[in-house]
């Protein structure tokens, strides 16, 4: 790991998802990569080690859906004061927002020129957000196409920035020749067309311009919804009581767990398929046992461990257990959050370090570009 990159939308507070699938890892990775601080360590060592990890505000991917003006600032410092609260530490890594460094949307466009829409048809994101609009549409790239040729279907009202946000993302991490990006499993696609881009590009480019990233796979699967355990835990999803939140109370999290969506069955077993309900609140309590036991173990041996834990029990004793261990578990970050959310000088003040040293390590890259393309 020479370098890694990873993004998280200000689109609202951290839930669960983000915590056990992004942020926590980014807290880890970054503690595993950076071992010296500043007070440690002469300034030059410690600016080596900071951009060896940068994580970004993604707050122009936030734009993909309506964002209302007055909150854009505000999110983007929630999420900041989120990202510390999970252990990131703005001395040993690059924090920035994507918006303040205007190269990640010119080397957007580089990229979005030689992308073919084929790749992006193929998304699973958006042929979701496709059939979303038309149901009778199967998702299929061929039929997403037709759709959206029509200019009076609903599927050709979608937004060009929804269908074209992956380039951009793919042109977050080749700015900074990430050799790694820590992302959830929802995002694995996304760092595959990354990849894809890189190599079309190098080859377009006829030079090495671009390295290619690999994915760093969290170990937790996702989180899903508490209301509707077929669809992920999402920051954008406003249903009352599907997620877990960063800024939750101890009593929030008692109450949105006892609600969560189950089925009649009384006793515990492992099904995703048939009891995706049950088997959400398995594995969030496998991914905080699995922490508290500090065990190296594999995900499914963790979870293999706590299917049997809970065999024969009732499902209210699981929802019970697994209130006790998210509450526990998260009560540091918790606390956290609610003290430092409120420091907004403090947290501007690492955003515009941040970006400074974004801006340097992007400004090298797109020379290079320019180099290349012949804009220079
Ligand atoms: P939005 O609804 O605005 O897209 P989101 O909850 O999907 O919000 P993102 O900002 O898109 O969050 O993603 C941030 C990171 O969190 C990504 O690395 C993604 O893989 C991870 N992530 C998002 N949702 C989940 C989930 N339910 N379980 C595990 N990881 C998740
Ligand atoms: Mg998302």
């Amino acid at each position: 790991i020479t370098r890694i990159f990873s993004g998280i939308q200000p689109t609202g507070i951290p839930h669960l998802g983000n915590y056990l699938g992004t942020l926590s890892n980014w807290a880890r990775l970054q503690d595993q990569l950076t071992r010296q601080t500043p007070s440690e360590d002469c300034a030059t060592n410690a600016v080596q080690a900071r951009d060896k990890v940068i994580y970004s505000i993604a707050d122009l991917h936030a734009f993909t859906v309506p964002q209302p003006p007055k909150a854009v600032l505000k999110n983007t410092l929630d999420m900041t004061a989120s990202i510390i609260a999970c252990g990131v530490d703005p001395e040993r890594c690059v924090l920035f927002r994507q918006s303040a460094v205007p190269l990640h949307t010119e080397l957007a466009w580089m990229l979005n020129c030689i992308t073919p829409v084929g790749w992006l048809h193929k998304m699973t994101q958006w042929k979701t957000k496709l059939q979303n609009k038309n149901p009778s549409d199967h998702g299929t790239a061929s039929s997403g196409i037709d759709a959206a040729s029509d200019p009076n279907s609903e599927t050709s009202k979608l937004r060009l920035g929804l269908f074209a946000y992956p380039v951009l993302q793919a042109a977050d991490i080749l700015l900074y020749s990430a050799s790694h990006v820590p992302v959830g499993e929802d995002q694995k696609q996304h760092i595959e067309l990354t990849r894809d881009i890189a190599d079309m590009a190098n080859r377009h480019f006829k030079t090495k311009l671009f390295q290619l990233p690999d994915v760093l796979m969290t170990t937790n699967k996702r989180v899903m919804s508490l209301r509707d355990p077929t669809k992920k835990m999402s920051k954008s999803d406003k249903t009352a009581n599907a997620t877990i939140l960063l800024t939750d109370s101890d009593d929030d999290i008692r109450s949105k767990i006892r609600k969560t969506v189950t089925d009649p069955i009384d006793t515990v077993t492992y099904d995703p398929e048939n009891r995706p309900g049950v088997a959400n609140l398995l594995r969030i309590y496998s991914a905080f046992y699995q922490r508290a036991e500090n065990s190296s173990n594999a995900e499914s041996s963790a979870l293999n461990d706590v299917t049997q834990l809970f065999a024969g029990k009732k499902n209210q004793e699981l929802k019970e257990k697994t209130t006790d261990i998210v509450i526990e578990s998260t009560r540091k970050v918790r606390q956290e959050l609610k003290r430092i959310i409120k420091e907004e000088d403090y947290l501007m003040g690492c955003l515009l370090r941040g970006e400074e040293e974004a801006s340097m390590i992007a400004a090298k890259n797109w020379e290079r570009v320019k180099k290349a393309s012949g804009l220079s």
